[in-house]
């Protein structure tokens, strides 16, 4: 494998010729959604060609195809998160709908007061899930504190971690601050005191792949459109026997064994957590997004998207007034700031009529955004397509912009 060239890497992604307001597109949003290289779309419009039928009937060549492509791609996402078998990889709808899955599933062991730890930095789908099965059965959602730089405090990890944490749910990546936790070591100590760990790798699997066993976590959650999948589709790893426990997520067709009036009795897994026709070809996206990355050199992905954080960070000081909110020693490729004198939403419109697109506001973090007492930020997140004259074309802009408007 040659190193890594982004040049040849940007031709494999259409859209990132586009011409946004008269400029050329920079985006700079991937931690909202990434881009699909023609390898993805070429694999959707093959199995709408060629394969399409329901899957799991068994009656007819056509479905048989779209039976194999489909269970294909489970093993193709059994490969990329390094699990034990396909019986522990569920289709879901994405991140969210996983994280349900996981919170209704676990809801039957929690008695009141039983605790479920989060983090101060979750997504609002790594909290509301959770909120509403405490409301049910009388648990407590706890949140474990950051510190200003936008690390996990370890000491009130400490402290929280006690008789009454029946569950960890943690974030493997922030989509704020780009810290990476230190998950495994989290793990070890709650799987010591027999707590079920859950890990929300929605900004993770863009830059990394996960080992789940390597890592131990009990479940792991993502969602193909961020990692240059379609949406529509998802993955909730859970550990076989975990998985075996729980209750279904959803009644219907393809998660039952035998259905009458007086006796439904469940598939077995991963069937039982998938009721309905599932989304098939954007399964099949999804194992084409990982085959694609499989066929980059992933050292020197990795190593280009850090050149871009760092190439940023040393820009900050040329904007006066600038400063960024997320300083963590382990981070990806994520920077959430904020301009004296400027609103974020008025940085991303100034910046859209640059061509350049960022986010703004909460990112689903508002107990985040209390945290840092602002009411959002603006936030460029980086993928292993974007170039370093990007983020040059950023700061030009952000200059100009401090310049006219603060
Ligand atoms: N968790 C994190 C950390 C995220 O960044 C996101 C998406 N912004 C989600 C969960 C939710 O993902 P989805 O909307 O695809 O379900």
């Amino acid at each position: 494998k040659a190193s890594f060239d982004v040049e040849a890497v940007r031709r494999d992604f259409p859209i990132l010729s586009e011409q946004v307001n008269g400029k050329p597109l920079v985006y700079l949003d991937n931690g909202a959604s990434t881009h699909k290289p023609l390898a993805v779309m070429e694999a959707m419009d093959g199995y709408y060609r060629h394969m399409h039928s329901n899957v799991h009937r068994g009656s007819h060549t056509l479905g048989d195809r779209a039976t194999m492509a489909f269970e294909g791609a489970r093993e193709t996402v059994r490969r990329f998160l390094n699990a034990g078998s396909t019986r522990e990889i569920i289709w879901t709808r994405g991140t969210t709908e996983a994280i349900n899955v996981v919170a209704n599933g676990l809801a039957p062991r929690l008695r009141p007061g039983d605790e479920i730890l989060v983090s101060h930095m979750e997504h609002h789908s790594n909290i509301v899930p959770w909120q509403m099965v405490a409301e049910r059965t009388g648990a407590k959602v706890v949140p474990v504190q950051v510190t200003p730089e936008g690390e996990l405090d370890l000491d009130s990890f400490n402290s929280l971690l006690g008789e009454r944490t029946r569950i960890l749910a943690i974030t493997h990546v922030s989509n704020v601050l780009g810290t990476v936790n230190p998950v495994a070591a989290l793990i070890e100590q709650a799987r010591a005191r027999g707590v079920i760990t859950v890990l929300d790798g929605a900004q993770a699997v863009p830059h990394f792949k996960p080992d789940v066993q390597a890592l131990g976590c009990d479940f792991y959650a993502f969602s193909s459109h961020k990692l240059f999948g379609p949406t529509g589709i998802g993955v909730l790893y859970g550990r076989e026997q975990l998985l075996e426990e729980m209750p279904p997520f959803q009644g219907g067709g393809e998660m039952i064994e035998r259905v009458s009036f007086e006796r439904t009795t469940w598939s077995t897994l991963p069937y039982k957590f998938e009721a309905g026709t599932p989304a098939i070809a954007e399964a099949v996206g999804l194992a084409a997004a990982i085959d694609y990355l499989d066929r980059l050199d992933r050292r020197a992905m990795e190593a280009a998207e850090n050149a871009l954080l760092v190439r940023a960070n040393e820009l900050v000081a040329t904007v006066p007034g600038m400063s960024v909110i997320g300083t963590a020693v382990r981070k990806m490729p994520v920077m959430s700031f904020k301009i004296e004198g400027l609103h974020p939403s008025d940085i991303g419109t100034l910046l859209d009529q640059q061509g350049i697109a960022v986010r703004t506001g909460h990112h689903c973090a508002m107990p985040l955004m209390d945290f840092y007492g602002v009411p959002g930020t603006a936030r460029a997140s980086f993928a292993f397509y974007n170039t370093l004259e990007e983020v040059d074309t950023l700061f030009a802009a952000l200059q100009k912009i401090q310049r006219l408007f603060a």
